[in-house]
């Protein structure tokens, strides 16, 4: 199957590192004109180049609504339009039982993971629908289907962007733009790698059915597949991809 992106102006969120970074190079690489966006100017624009085909970096926080509109903004002006989004962007937030979550953590996890991904379906909707439609995928979790000790606040945010994702697909369906979430295993990352001890990511790792965690470009080539056109019928749906995980 050949995926091509070619005329398409897609942005990631997020994309400087990991899950977003392998994305933003699979649609660079499958012809689409990529906008990575992420936190830190330097290690945006190192990414962007390292993904080389002409991607562009673009400063963005996306707890802060008006530099998501900016975002969205840079990439029509840039590019002509919009067609593709990925909201990708999240953090793990600490461990702790929901008895003894911080205040503080609730919130911060909430505003990146949930609210995050609202302001970009708030802004990049429209924009996809001016250029004629496109297509959506929502980065959730595994922790979007299933709970996990001690990540109450990750697992609350994964769940409700699968909700806020069949939302948006019903909403927006007539103005020919389909919304989809991926729900990942554990996948090596640094939000994994440095965030999880070597015996914590042994005994995930054993927790899939693979008895591995997944690699960002196996996460990567499902979210470019979603957003193909041979994903005509697809839309207001949760797709793992999680090595076996919840299906024990
Ligand atoms: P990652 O390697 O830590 O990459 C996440 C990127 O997002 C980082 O560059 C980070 O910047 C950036 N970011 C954080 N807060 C942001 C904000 N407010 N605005 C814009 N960018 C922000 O993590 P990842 O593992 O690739 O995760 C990507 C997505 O996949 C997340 O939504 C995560 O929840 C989801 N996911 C990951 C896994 C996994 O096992 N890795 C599993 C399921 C789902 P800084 O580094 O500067 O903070």
């Amino acid at each position: 199957m050949d995926l091509r992106f070619d005329d398409k102006t897609a942005i990631v969120t997020g994309a400087a590192s990991g899950i977003g970074l392998a994305i933003a190079h699979a649609l660079a690489a499958s012809g689409a004109r990529v906008v990575l966006a992420d936190l830190d100017l330097d290690k945006t624009q190192a990414a962007a180049r390292a993904i080389g085909y002409g991607a562009r970096a673009f400063v963005t926080d996306v707890t802060k609504p008006d530099q998501v509109a900016a975002l969205v903004a840079f990439a029509q002006a840039e590019t002509g339009g919009l067609h593709l989004m990925v909201n990708n962007a999240g953090i793990g937030g600490p461990l702790a039982p929901l008895g003894a979550y911080a205040l503080e953590d609730w919130h911060k996890v909430i505003d990146v993971n949930l609210h995050g991904v609202f302001y970009g379906l708030r802004y990049a909707i429209p924009a996809i629908k001016s250029a004629g439609g496109g297509a959506i995928v929502n980065i959730s979790s595994i922790l979007g289907s299933v709970g996990f000790a001690g990540a109450g606040a990750y697992v609350a945010a994964k769940h409700a962007l699968v909700g806020l994702t069949k939302t948006a697909a019903l909403d927006h369906a007539g103005d020919g733009i389909r919304v989809n979430a991926v729900g990942p295993g554990f996948i090596h990352t640094p939000l994994v790698d440095q965030g999880l001890d070597q015996d914590a990511q042994k005994a995930l790792s054993g927790q899939h059915a693979l008895g591995r965690m997944g690699q960002p470009e196996e996460v990567a080539s499902l979210v470019c597949y979603l957003l193909s056109d041979h994903a005509s019928f697809i839309t207001g749906s949760c797709h793992l991809v999680d090595g076996g995980y919840t299906a024990q």
